[in-house]
């Protein structure tokens, strides 16, 4: 087998919390679990006691239904929820209650973009389920014990498992991004993976270039980065080909990302799916999506993020690359088309050049990823339409930017405050211009004698005699009129 060319063959396993107010099947809040108290939304459904019944969370399943449509899934009219046995200290009740047989919705697409071509990954079912507690393990003076805390234990959870359709760890890479972004502009998960509401499975295969089955797979679970995503797939097909290439096979099995050492380590054989004595769930009827209201969930669906992206280049004259910054964020886009609304003299690539140059640049300084502008829309307007007007100049308005920032002052008050009003009467100008020549005999002669390059050295002096606060474009005209006189003696 050595020599042998493998092809990398991945599906992805997502789960997903719903953000909603309360949890799946019970009225106990959701809390951020990295935040809260431990067992602080705990009632007796959700702890398994007996005796009490699950009720669905009607606006969960709005929610999964939102993701759904958003990836072109079929819906069935009936779903059915079922129970998926196994014990585990955080799940109390002895059984998850999840989708088998009937899930939510089947057969979507989800668009990636990889070295700019777009491809569709095949998304295979969207389920709804709930999610398991949290342990704890400790290990301290009293030995080795688990801690339970059930805060998030019944709480709303979608699943989104993909066909075997990513080829590598990049394309993986970009349809878990691709699948975040939309779950963020639908409000169902905030993607914050730090605090575990979006997380990944990553099931890897190799065969041999050309063939058409499938070869055997790990299951890589739990990963809570896009880096973890990418380096362990990376990781498991070395791993993959070099068993191959000796001759050896892949065993099935669950595999767990050691992010300290970046190595995969054997975790349990893999579980076979009768393992779990799924049987549907007696305490729950079927789950009957209306048309009625599918359609009027459908109707309320915000634009995409690629939508919006080919909208942003066709209506406002943008670059691929600034509509896809732009339209990264819903909350960013929305700051954009709200700024050019405002500013309808400033030409929309402008608004998009200083939105992702300066005001991104200041942020950034600040915080890291940008995903909302603490400046009201409006008054980032304002400043621009200073500029447009010619008011102030370019590196006039950037420290007003800035300063708006910082102090939260409107830029009219900020230019007042600082005189930074743009000087364009030519004779004011032109008495600066005269300055800097009289003052710089030997430069002058220089410039006379050839030295062409002294023009900028000129212009330089004159915009700081100015305190920048002269028009730019004014200063070039008077400058090169006056040195042209000059030439002609
Ligand atoms: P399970 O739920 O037991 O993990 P599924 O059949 O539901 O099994 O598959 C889970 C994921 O594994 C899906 O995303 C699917 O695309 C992917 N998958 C299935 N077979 C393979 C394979 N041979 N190589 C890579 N991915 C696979
Ligand atoms: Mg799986
Ligand atoms: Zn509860």
């Amino acid at each position: 087998m050595s020599g042998m060319e493998f092809e990398a063959i991945i599906g992805l396993e997502v789960h997903a919390e719903i953000a909603t107010r309360s949890k799946m099947f019970c009225s106990c809040p959701v809390l951020d679990t990295t935040q809260a108290e431990p067992n602080q939304a705990v009632c007796p459904v959700c702890s398994g006691m007996p005796g009490t019944l699950p009720v669905v969370n009607r606006r969960a399943v709005e929610l999964g239904l939102r993701v759904a449509l958003a990836l072109g899934c079929d819906i069935p009219p009936v779903s059915v929820f079922a129970r998926k046995n196994y014990f585990y200290p955080d799940l109390p009740k002895g059984y998850q209650i999840s989708q088998y047989r009937y899930p939510l919705a089947v057969n979507g697409v989800l668009e990636i973009a990889v070295d700019g071509e777009r491809r569709p990954i095949r998304v295979r079912r969207v389920h709804l389920e709930e999610d398991t507690g949290k342990l704890t393990h400790m290990q301290d003076e009293h030995g080795a014990y688990s801690l339970v805390d059930l805060n998030r234990a019944g709480v709303p959870l979608l699943e989104i498992v993909s066909e075997p359709d990513m080829r590598s760890a990049a394309e993986a890479r970009a349809y878990g991004e691709a699948l975040r972004q939309i779950l963020r502009y639908l409000q169902v998960n905030s993607g914050d993976m730090q605090k575990g509401v979006l997380r990944f499975e990553a099931n890897v295969s190799l065969r041999p270039k050309g063939a058409t089955g499938l070869g055997t797979r790990t299951e890589i679970k739990n990963l809570n980065s896009f880096r973890a995503l990418e380096r362990s797939i990376e990781y498991e097909i070395e791993r993959q080909s070099a068993l191959l290439r000796r001759g050896e096979t892949v065993i099935q099995q669950t595999v767990g990302w050691d992010e300290a050492r970046e190595i995969t380590l054997v975790q349990r054989g893999k579980e076979e799916e009768d393992d779990y004595r799924y049987f549907p769930e007696p305490d729950l009827p079927p789950l009957v999506i209306s048309a009625e209201w599918l359609a009027s969930i459908r109707s309320a669906l915000p634009e995409l993020p690629h939508a919006r992206q080919q909208r942003f280049e066709q209506a406002y004259g943008l670059r691929p690359y600034d509509a896809g910054v732009l339209t990264a964020e819903a909350e960013i886009a929305d700051y954009f088309e709200a700024v050019v609304r405002a500013a309808a003299d400033v030409p929309p690539r402008q608004v998009a050049n200083w939105i992702t140059g300066e005001l991104f640049g200041l942020l950034n300084r600040q915080e890291g990823r940008i995903t909302h502008i603490p400046l009201p829309a409006d008054e980032f307007a304002h400043l621009l339409r200073f500029v447009q007007a010619g008011e102030i100049n370019t590196a006039a308005a950037k420290r007003v930017l800035a300063e708006m920032l910082e102090s939260g002052d409107p830029a009219a008050e900020i230019i007042a405050r600082r005189g930074l009003r743009q000087i364009s009467d030519a004779d004011a100008l032109a008495a600066w211009v005269d300055q800097v020549l009289n003052e710089n005999p030997a430069e002058v002669q220089a410039y006379l004698d050839g030295k062409e390059g002294l023009l900028n050295w000129f212009f330089g002096q004159v915009m700081r005699l100015s305190k920048g606060k002269a028009d730019p474009q004014v200063v070039r005209r008077v400058l090169e009129g006056r040195l042209q006189a000059l030439k002609g003696e």
